[in-house]
C-alpha cells in the first residue's frame, strides 16, 4: 500500500505530466527540480509511468559511448508505438488517427471522410477507418464531438449541427469496432486540453473557439473545469441585447447566431446585400472594420471578460475561423477584450490566436481519464 493519499499522488501525476508535456525530454532529477518533489517521490511515479507504457527512457550517447547510471538518462512521453484512437466528429468532416501517448504537436490524421446523416452509416465509415489505422489494442478509444456533451454519461445531450449523434449511443458504437474504453470529449474542452504544454507558460487560460458555433473552456491549475452540470463554458449561448436571432439551442438572441461563421456571413448580407461566404467576410475586414462586426466583437468581448473576471484568469487563446480574420479584425478582438477585462487595470490581460490541436487535446484527455488516475493510488 502506498503512505501517499489518493488525490495527491494524482496531483503529484499531474505535474509531472505537465512538464513532460512541456519539455521533449528530461532526466529525473530536473523533473524533481521542476515540481518541487523529492527525487523518490518523482522516481516512484516515474517508475510506474515506465511500467504503464506512458513514459520511455532515451538512452543518450555520450561522445560516442553509452552513458551510464540514471543520472544521463532522458525521459519522455513515450513515442513507440500508438496507443489510442483518436476520432475528431465534426460537423462536416470525421477524422481518426491512432497516436502514442506523446501527443503531436501539430494535428496529425491518418484517415478523413465526410461526415455521414446517420449512425449507422458514421459507423461504417470508422470501421473501415480501423482497418486502415491499425491499432490492435488501443487504450482507449478517444472522440471529440460538438454540442452539449455528458462526458461522464458519454451522450451527447444536445448537437444542433448533428442531432443523429443525440440519438446514437457513440460508446458503444465505437466498441464494436476497437475493444477498448471510450471517452467522449466535447470539442472546445479537446482544444483546451491541446493548448496544455503547448506554450512555454503554465498559466490558467480559456479557450474560445469560434468557428461553426461558439464555446469556450477553462484550464485551471493544468486540469479541465467541470461544473457539476454536464455543461460548462458555452459562452456562445449568452444573450445579446438587441440581437432577436433563434439559436439552434433553441434559445433566442444568442452570441453565436452573430459570431459563429454562419451568424457573421448573415450580418455581412444584411448589412451589404451581397457576401455568401466565409471569403467575404475576410474580405469585409481588411480595411476599416464595418460598424456590425465591431458590435459583434464588442459583444464577445463582453461575454468572454465576464469570465475572465468571474474566474480570475487573465490569458484567453482564441481558436477557429476568428484566427483567419485579418489584423485590423484581430487586434481590434484582441484590444477589446483585454480592456473590458479587470485585470487590465492592473498588469497585463493576454489574448492569442492559435491553431486547433484537436489530436494533442484527445490524446492528452486520454491519459488523464484512462491511465493516470488508473488504481495506482491503490497498488503496492
Ligand atoms: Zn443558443
Amino acid at each position: 500500500m502506498s503512505a501517499v493519499p489518493a488525490n495527491l499522488r494524482l496531483a503529484n501525476q499531474t505535474a509531472l505530466l505537465g512538464q513532460l508535456l512541456g519539455r521533449k525530454a528530461a532526466s529525473r532529477a530536473e523533473l524533481a527540480k521542476a515540481t518541487g518533489m523529492s527525487k523518490p517521490t518523482t522516481g516512484k511515479i516515474i517508475d510506474d509511468l515506465m511500467h504503464a507504457g506512458v513514459v520511455e527512457e532515451i538512452k543518450l550517447m555520450d561522445g560516442g559511448r553509452p552513458s551510464v547510471g540514471r543520472p544521463g538518462k532522458q525521459l519522455r512521453l513515450a513515442t513507440n508505438r500508438p496507443r489510442f484512437v483518436v476520432v475528431d466528429l465534426g460537423v462536416e468532416m470525421t477524422r481518426v488517427s491512432g497516436l502514442p501517448a506523446s501527443p503531436p504537436e501539430l494535428e496529425r490524421w491518418e484517415v478523413t471522410f465526410k461526415t455521414p446523416t446517420s449512425a449507422d452509416a458514421w459507423q461504417e465509415k470508422v470501421a473501415q477507418s480501423a482497418e486502415k489505422i491499425q491499432v490492435r489494442r488501443p487504450w482507449a478509444v478517444m472522440v471529440s464531438t460538438p454540442g452539449v456533451v455528458d462526458e461522464r454519461a458519454g451522450r451527447v445531450l444536445l448537437s444542433p449541427n448533428l442531432h443523429w449523434s443525440e440519438h446514437a449511443d457513440l460508446p458503444w458504437i465505437l466498441r464494436q469496432v476497437w475493444s477498448a474504453p471510450v471517452g467522449l470529449v466535447q470539442e472546445v474542452r479537446a482544444l483546451a486540453l491541446g493548448e496544455l504544454g503547448a506554450r512555454p507558460d503554465g498559466d490558467d487560460f480559456m479557450v474560445v473557439d469560434i468557428s461553426d458555433g461558439v464555446g469556450g473552456a477553462l484550464m485551471l491549475g493544468g486540469r479541465i473545469y467541470q461544473g457539476a452540470l454536464p455543461m460548462s463554458g458555452e459562452i456562445g449561448h449568452t444573450p445579446i441585447p438587441g440581437n432577436n436571432r433563434l439559436c439552434g439551442c433553441g434559445g433566442r438572441g444568442c452570441l453565436e447566431t452573430l459570431a459563429s461563421q454562419r451568424g457573421l456571413i448573415q450580418s455581412l448580407r444584411e448589412a451589404k446585400g451581397h457576401g455568401t461566404t466565409f471569403a467575404d467576410v475576410v474580405k469585409a475586414a481588411e480595411r476599416e472594420l464595418p460598424q456590425w462586426m465591431k458590435d459583434t466583437f464588442d459583444a464577445i468581448a463582453t461575454c468572454v471578460s465576464a469570465a475572465l473576471n468571474l474566474y480570475g484568469v487573465r490569458r484567453v487563446v482564441m481558436v477557429g475561423r476568428i484566427a483567419e480574420l485579418p489584423a485590423p479584425a484581430t487586434d481590434y478582438l484582441i484590444g477589446v477584450i483585454q480592456r473590458a477585462s479587470m485585470w487590465s487595470r492592473f498588469d497585463a490581460v493576454a489574448v492569442t490566436l492559435a491553431p486547433k490541436r484537436v489530436s494533442r487535446g484527445l490524446v492528452i484527455a486520454g491519459i488523464h481519464r484512462f491511465v493516470m488516475p488508473a488504481d495506482w493510488s491503490v497498488k503496492h
